[in-house]
């Protein structure tokens, strides 16, 4: 008898030809999450095993940040055989209220889930005198899962995990993470969906400070194993943000700088090959997160813009960000660049004419080209 945790995953299950491939991806991202814990990782068909540990309470914790994982169980390894089974199950201590749950994935074992359920039951009831069977809301739920590999599973708990798909191979998506609260969720939620992202981030420096930096360069770390991430990018919009605030209006600087940052972006897919783009946008929350803002920000976007957050509330929003662990950091007190020079009445409803128009006054080009060439690359 081993000592294992049962790692299930769900959404993998529907992937038809794709299974094999996704159930390795998760292996290894499981394998990453792992790395420099004592253990052995296994893939036991249709269910994910991890054997001799010491610490399960650290991995359990770290196996729950990876994505497609579905839920984790603390189980015993038995032989599939009856009398085994029926022996581990006649030794539990049972004290109140408890169900069998049998699942014969393993279709040659002699007795079926239903019949071996009542068995077990039986068991149960007859070893522990204050057991008493209820079906709809036991306290113990005794769970069977007898596998095609020739091996039985016993466990009474189930730990969720996010579910989801596991992380891709390749850094996919760029994040743009600033201080606040809702980008780092939304980097959370395209990753839940395998969407591995490196980050990008603008500060405004010496109209920012070395804290507000400090700060990112803290969110990130902190959901850099949920993203996946391995780069981050800072980049500067001080020149920028000083030639829109004494050569063009006022109202538009927000959506300028939007535009920028979105320029500034696609400057980096290009050359590192990321595919999409990352916001922590939600439809309405701010002037410059209108549909008419929206859309012009869209209008210079070279690739696809993910907004994961756009039907959110700002409290679903703070939810997530205390649940992942971002939301204290997010709340700290510093400026964001988007926040220098802000205008008193940004621009509602800006036109995409009219942006064009107001970038018509500087030289955009060169300052793009002179900020991307002064991008700092950090390894996080
Ligand atoms: P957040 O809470 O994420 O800061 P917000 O509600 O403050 O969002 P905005 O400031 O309008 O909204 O920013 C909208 C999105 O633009 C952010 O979620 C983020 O993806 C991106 N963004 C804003 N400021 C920066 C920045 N300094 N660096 C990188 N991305 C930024
Ligand atoms: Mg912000």
């Amino acid at each position: 008898m081993n000592n294992v945790i049962l790692i299930r995953f769900n959404e993998i299950h529907l992937k038809g030809g794709n299974k094999k491939y996704f159930t390795k991806l998760l292996l290894n991202n499981i394998k990453d999450a792992l790395q420099g814990v004592d253990c052995k990782v296994e893939n036991i068909q249709n269910r994910l095993l991890v054997r001799n540990y010491e610490n399960d309470d650290e991995i359990i914790e770290k196996l729950k940040c990876v994505f497609g994982v579905h839920s984790i169980s603390r189980a015993v390894e038995l032989d599939n055989d009856e009398k085994i089974i029926k022996n581990y199950v006649a030794n539990l201590h049972i004290d109140g209220s408890f169900k069998c749950n049998v699942n014969r994935a393993d279709k040659s074992f002699p007795v079926k889930s239903n019949d071996f359920a009542a068995d077990l039951g039986e068991i149960v009831l007859n070893n522990n005198k204050n057991a008493r069977v209820d079906i709809h809301n036991p306290e113990i739920t005794i769970n069977v899962d007898i596998r095609e590999t020739g091996k039985t599973y016993v466990f009474n708990e189930l730990i969720y995990a996010y579910s989801g798909l596991p992380l891709g191979e390749h850094r996919d998506g760029l994040l743009l993470l600033s201080g606040g609260i809702d980008s780092p969720v939304a980097g959370f939620c395209m990753a839940k969906r395998g969407l591995r992202q490196d980050i990008l981030h603008f500060d405004s420096f010496p109209y920012t400070s070395k804290l507000a930096k400090e700060k990112v360069i803290t969110l990130a770390k902190k959901i850099k194993t949920f993203i996946g991430a391995k780069y981050m990018y800072i980049c500067s919009m001080t020149k920028l943000q000083e030639e829109f605030h004494v050569n063009c209006s006022t109202e538009y600087a927000i959506n300028l700088l939007r535009r920028s940052m979105i320029r500034v972006a696609n400057a980096l897919c290009k050359k590192y090959k990321y595919k999409t783009i990352v916001t922590g946008e939600s439809l309405g929350q701010v002037a410059s997160q209108t549909i008419e803002s929206l859309t012009t920000t869209n209008a210079v976007a070279e690739f696809p813009i993910m907004r994961p957050l756009i039907s959110f509330n700002k409290n679903e929003i703070i939810k997530i960000a205390k649940e992942i662990g971002t939301f204290e950091t997010s709340i700290l007190p510093y400026e964001d660049c988007c926040t220098v020079f802000l205008p008193r009445n940004p621009v509602i409803k800006p036109k995409i004419k009219d942006a064009e128009k107001e970038e018509g006054k500087i030289d955009l080009v060169a300052l793009l080209s002179f900020i991307i060439d002064n991008i700092e690359i950090i390894e996080l």
